[in-house]
């Protein structure tokens, strides 16, 4: 069985969720050994050889199986085993319903090829390959479903959880989307259906992207509800997750680094390229949605403030490179602790912006010849469909080739390195200011303007969780005022100043204070009462937003035209 999942780098050992396993031939129970944590191997029969698995299946992720009464959903990795020397050979799958009265409703959505199953039924499927039976997750329970094409290849979205959602208006969005990104790359090869499986509850955010399908997990009411035309910010998180997840299916799925060509599942597969397939493809995903006109060119710009702002807020960006960022992915970034902000960057978000610079870069070196579409467009070309995968300097070489610049600093800098990206002069090169203000509290995510007196003076470098009522500190800030007084992840914070202090009322707390004021801090550190004195500094500028210039030249504006409706 797999250890991981493509798509989600982290060693899982699904094989620890096998509660019970035996196995038959021609009537006979066959002996099992087990090898290793995830293998077994049968004492060798003449005849066909069955194996019989009870799996536990209760995580709820978009990388897990879980099974209750109201819906059943898997992902292959986690129930089928793979037979050692066979992998190439092709694959049926029967699903068969449960008999309980309350899955009499129940209905399949799965991008699998069906044999004799009705659509949204119950029966039998097939796969060329192990690679392929494991790439399409399943669901079945009661679900919303809605079908458009794209360019004319059937695209279908199936919901559980909400069914008031605008379903009209969401395939309307989807399809003028998934044509958006068919648009840059191309059509691929085999790309004859696709399938959005969408898991919404109260709240919950993650995907996980496939070659014909992808799982996404959303809040509820950031669906479009019938009768609403806006674009809120909940809207616009779904489909940045649904244009992510479907800009994979180029990105990661078809076209690869070398180091998953083929996935080698049983342990960690390295690479320094995460930065290209999940930053690039964070780029493309809201970029998508102002070229596509689906959001504003102000409500574009929002989000890449606060990218920009996120990026900002960890100095781990001083000190991991995406390159390392991605190479580390399985103990570092899906491995994160209460220090992750002061040691790691997010191979995501600075990879997005890797991507921003070098974009505006192209643009702007090139008088507006190539862009990073043309290197994209180059890239796919190259191991889109070639079946070999992308090597480890391979998204540079094709970058420096098509565009003709010298390119080796900029990715020494900015992939290798650990300095500031050149935003500032490269966003100006195309019409947009850049600003850094000060954060005006803890739900202040950047991205928007804000008058100087709602920006807070002092900040405490620590950033709070609340479980149960309980505030604790989450992070600790190399250097900051908390740090300096001897504060650490965890402590409980009990009085500021000789007043209650819990995570609900530091922002107000705080704004009595200026830069270098002292005062006295008591937390618990387990049972243990400390008391400490803190003195605030003054508050970084570490939050972004950008406005669009008016009144630039035409030459300016033009570039922007190109750039932001391509
Ligand atoms: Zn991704």
């Amino acid at each position: 069985m797999p250890a991981w999942i493509p798509g989600s780098y982290m060693i899982r050992d699904y094989a620890r969720n096998v509660v019970a396993i035996r196995a038959e031939s021609d009537g006979l129970d066959v002996p099992l050994k087990k090898l290793d944590k995830s293998r077994w191997r049968a004492a060798p029969v003449e005849k066909p050889l069955t194996l019989v698995a009870e799996i536990y299946a209760y995580d709820l992720s978009v990388r897990g199986a879980h099974l209750d009464t109201t819906h059943a959903y898997f992902n292959g990795p986690c129930v089928f085993f793979a037979v050692r020397g066979q992998e190439d050979r092709p694959c049926e799958v029967e699903i068969v319903p449960p008999a309980d009265e309350a899955a009499a409703e129940w209905r399949v959505a799965t991008s699998m090829r069906r044999k004799d199953a009705d659509p949204y039924g119950f029966g039998t499927f097939e796969a060329d390959d192990y690679a392929e039976l494991i790439d399409h997750p399943v669901e079945a329970g009661h679900l919303s479903i809605g079908e458009f094409e794209a360019n004319g290849i059937p695209h279908a979205i199936a919901i559980r959880g909400n069914t008031r959602v605008d379903m009209g208006r969401l395939c309307h969005d989807l399809q003028t989307l998934c044509e958006r990104h068919m648009a840059l790359l191309g059509v691929p090869d085999g790309f004859d259906r696709y399938l959005f499986l969408v898991h919404a509850p109260g709240s919950g955010y993650g995907g996980l992207e496939h070659r014909w399908s992808s799982s996404l997990v959303c809040a509820r009411d950031s669906l479009p509800a019938r009768g609403d035309d806006a674009v809120g910010e909940a809207y616009r998180t779904f489909l940045g997750l649904a244009s992510h997840e479907y800009f994979h299916s180029w990105n990661v799925k078809r076209m690869k680094p070398a180091a998953f060509t083929p996935y080698e599942l049983s342990g960690e597969a390295y690479t320094g390229l995460l930065w290209v397939f999940e930053g690039i493809t964070s780029y493309y995903d809201d970029l998508a949605l102002v070229r596509s006109g689906l959001i504003t060119e102000q409500s574009y710009l929002e989000l890449l403030g606060r990218t920009i702002t996120r990026v900002l807020r960890g100095s781990g960006r001083l000190r991991q490179s995406v390159e390392e960022s991605s190479f580390d992915a399985w103990t570092k970034f899906y491995k994160q602790d209460a220090n992750a902000p002061n040691a790691i960057v997010s191979y995501y978000a600075k990879g997005s912006l890797v991507a921003l610079a070098l974009d505006l870069k192209l643009r702007t070196e090139t008088e507006g010849r190539v862009s990073l579409d043309d290197v994209m467009k180059a890239c796919w070309k190259r191991w889109g469909g070639s079946g070999e995968g992308m090597p480890e300097n391979g998204f540079e070489a094709v970058a420096a080739e098509v565009s003709g610049l010298g390119l080796d600093d900029f990715f020494d800098a900015s992939v290798r390195g650990t300095g500031e990206l050149p935003l500032e002069a490269l966003l100006h090169t195309h019409g947009i200011q850049y600003h850094v203000r000060a954060a005006s509290g803890s739900n202040d995510k950047g991205g928007q303007k804000l008058d100087d007196s709602r920006q807070r003076n002092v900040w405490l470098g620590a950033t709070f969780t609340a479980t149960n009522g309980k505030s604790t500190f989450a992070s600790v800030m190399n250097g900051g005022p908390a740090e300096l007084a001897g504060i650490a992840p965890g402590d409980e914070p009990v009085a500021l100043d000789g007043l209650q202090f819990t995570s609900a009322n530091a922002d107000s707390r705080l704004k009595a204070y200026r830069d270098g004021d002292e005062v006295e801090l008591v937390v618990f550190r387990g049972d243990e009462l400390l008391t400490t004195r803190i003195r605030f500094a003054a508050a970084p500028l570490d939050t972004c937003y950008l406005e669009l210039i008016d009144d630039v030249e035409l030459d300016v504006e033009s570039r922007r035209m190109a750039w932001l409706h391509a």
